[in-house]
């Protein structure tokens, strides 16, 4: 055959597919009818069948391209197919929806080896797949590794872990696997998932999957994209009494997964059975196969984009016969709560996300909001109660105001929060003009703070944030009160950087050298100050090192911002660090204003104070007349709150301060 003729027939082959209509086909039709799952890739190769796996047969309708749903969530324990499904739906899209696809893993290694183990395989085995791709032969170049041009569209893979990557083109089909293990941010362009998802704007008809295990609660993406959907649980019937249910873990419950114990507390695995919530019969694992088939997706709430978004949650307990079985999820529950008891929760962690497909609440290195509540004391505010011998105050600079906090110190650096002011105003006005916030800090900082001998106190030292808004401004002011100990800081996330490190000279000449008497950027180690201070809000009884709140603050949201934030295993590179974590929308001025003026109180040289000075500090405190106020007496009747803002600044808030 000639090579016009090759041509001339291809030709007809397409046009006669392109004028074919197409048949109406769902994916899981389409994957029963076509995929195959590679003995490279899969446990169970051979053909693909959605019985195996009935819970995903409405998940795959939803990708379907006759399905109005336009993302659908998947939060599922591991070991489910929830990968499967995405797989299943990009052959469906190769060789029946074509169009621009992306895929994207949690790195760009990942999404190598997701190429080479998954997609490859299934483009090899799955005759109808191959042959759509069988086109590029010659144009070896459109096929890599992470590229896969096919008849009508083309499937990108990549990792989330590579901004440059997310935003290479538009996509209609985006398939966003394991969400949950992508980096918080992207090469400093933020939420890789909202990098990538921007990619689909221009398409009406779009598609977006997200699938993970879920993993920290508040932090988790796909708890968080569960939540906006319908929420659908899997109920199957109890084979006795024919009620629906969802599979439930038993360990707190009178129903749900249950087990006997040998006397070393050890399961009896072969006692395994669950009780049903309905009728409180046996059920054993066997009948598992009938109740998947028969089972069924309840939505337990309208979603916030009603029909557009459908989420999905499964546990392990529902992992098909010859898949991981319910004798083997006790005994991993076993061993994580037995080494919880010991105080290793990372196992109960793993169980928690990866059988429960849950979120797992960290308690690691972190307060309770009530615990700090509870050790509220009477003492007035604006008053430095007895033990208080020297005082910091620590700034923070926001977008639109100026939060200080001053706190006390003493003996073994047992500290006390004396006041907290917000001053609203834009910083970047210059202290003397009209409307600056910057007036307040300095009437603040010049005016004596009564102590409860009777006598006043000046405010030491005072450490402000430079590396938020503004970083001139607080340069600027510093220098104007260099003789008042005004120091500006920065905060560096640095592992086991010291809380107050060698400062860096930030007045040089034109030639680069330093202005003699100029002002120094102090760097702080936020992450070991915030581990020193949340260490110390957990000792409970007064003396080296504890913290003493006013009980007067209780009515603002101190004590929540003190304790905003969590020090939590975080995953980079395979290898695990503690970082510490906000929750979204949370405030945390109140523990960043203590952290400066922790540091502050180190650069007087606290750490360093000896007896002699400690008791030289006392000895000054104690010179006056009798003590105003006894802290062991009820509080008395406070005749006006500490006046933190001169009235004019009353005026120009537009936000309440408490
Ligand atoms: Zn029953």
């Amino acid at each position: 055959m000639d090579h016009d003729h090759t041509a001339q027939i291809a030709c007809a082959e397409l046009l006669a597919e392109c004028l074919r209509p197409p048949a109406i086909v769902s994916v899981s039709t389409w994957a029963d009818d076509n995929r195959m799952l590679s003995g490279k890739a899969s446990s169970e190769p051979g053909r693909w069948r959605t019985d195996r796996t009935p819970y995903l047969r409405q998940i795959l309708d939803d990708l379907s391209a006759t399905s109005e749903v336009q993302e659908v969530v998947l939060m599922f324990a591991a070991q489910l197919g929830k990968s499967e499904a995405g797989n299943n739906w990009t052959g469906y899209i190769i060789d029946h929806e074509p169009g621009p696809m992306m895929c994207v893993q949690p790195t760009v290694d990942m999404a190598k080896r997701f190429s080479r183990q998954r997609i490859m395989p299934m483009l090899e085995d799955t005759p109808a797949l191959k042959r759509k791709l069988s086109d590029n032969r010659s144009r070896d170049d459109a096929n890599t590794m992470l590229l896969k041009d096919f008849r009508g569209g083309v499937l990108v893979i990549s990792g989330g872990n590579s901004a440059a990557a997310l935003r290479s083109m538009p996509v209609r089909y985006l398939f966003l696997d394991e969400i949950d293990a992508y980096p918080l941010d992207v090469d400093g362009e933020g939420d890789p998932v909202a990098l990538a998802e921007k990619r689909t704007s221009t398409f009406s008809r779009r598609k977006i999957l997200k699938t993970s295990t879920p993993t920290i609660k508040d932090f988790s993406r796909i708890e968080s994209a569960y939540l906006q959907t319908n929420r659908c649980e899997y109920f199957v019937p109890c084979p006795h009494c024919g009620e629906h249910q969802v599979l439930r873990w038993g360990a707190d419950t009178p129903h749900g997964l249950k087990w006997r114990k040998h006397e070393d507390g050890s399961p009896d695995l072969e006692s395994v059975h669950y009780i049903c919530a309905h009728c409180g019969a046996r059920i054993d694992e066997h009948h598992k196969t009938t109740m998947l088939a028969a089972g069924q997706w309840r939505a337990q709430q309208v979603a916030v984009r009603a029909g557009k978004a459908t989420g999905y949650h499964l546990s392990a307990l529902y992992a098909p016969l010859g898949w991981v079985a319910w004798p083997d999820l006790v005994n991993q529950w076993h061993g994580a709560t037995t080494a919880a008891k010991q105080g290793d929760v990372t196992r109960l962690k793993t169980f928690t996300n990866t059988v429960l497909g849950e979120t797992w609440e960290e308690r690691g290195d972190s307060v309770a909001t009530s615990d700090l509540a509870r050790r509220a004391e009477p003492y007035p505010v604006g008053v430095v109660p007895f033990g208080g011998l020297l005082l910091t105050m620590g700034v923070d600079v926001q977008a639109d105001r100026l939060e200080y906090r001053l706190w006390a110190w003493g003996r073994g650096q047992e500290s006390w929060l004396i006041e907290r002011g917000i001053i609203y105003g834009d910083p970047a006005i210059d202290e003397g003009q009209t409307g600056s916030p910057w007036d307040d800090i300095t009437a603040r900082l010049t005016a004596p703070v009564p102590h409860a001998h009777g006598h006043t106190m000046a405010i030491r030292a005072c450490a402000i944030d430079s590396g938020g808004h503004h970083t001139q401004q607080v340069y600027a002011y510093s220098r104007t009160h260099q003789h008042r100990n005004v120091l500006p800081v920065k905060g560096s996330s640095s592992r086991g950087k010291s809380v107050l490190s060698k400062p860096t000279e930030i007045d040089l000449t034109w030639r680069g050298q330093r202005v003699p008497r100029g002002v120094k950027l102090w760097i702080i180690g936020t992450d070991v100050a915030k581990m020193v201070l949340y260490g110390r809000m957990r000792l409970t009884a007064p003396g080296p090192g504890y913290v003493h709140i006013p009980a007067e603050l209780a009515k603002t949201d101190e004590y929540e911002q003190m304790t905003a934030e969590r020090l939590v295993t975080k995953y980079a590179g395979g290898r695990p660090r503690l970082e510490w974590i906000k929750p979204a929308g949370r405030r945390n001025e109140a523990l960043d204003c203590a952290v400066y003026a922790y540091a502050a109180a180190i650069w007087c040289g606290i750490e360093r104070y000896t007896d002699a000075q400690w008791r030289q500090l006392e000895r000054n405190s104690q010179k006056t007349a009798a003590p105003v106020q006894q802290p062991e007496s009820p509080p008395p009747p406070q005749p006006k709150q500490p006046d933190f803002y001169p009235q004019r600044r009353r005026q120009q808030q537009t936000r309440p301060i408490w």
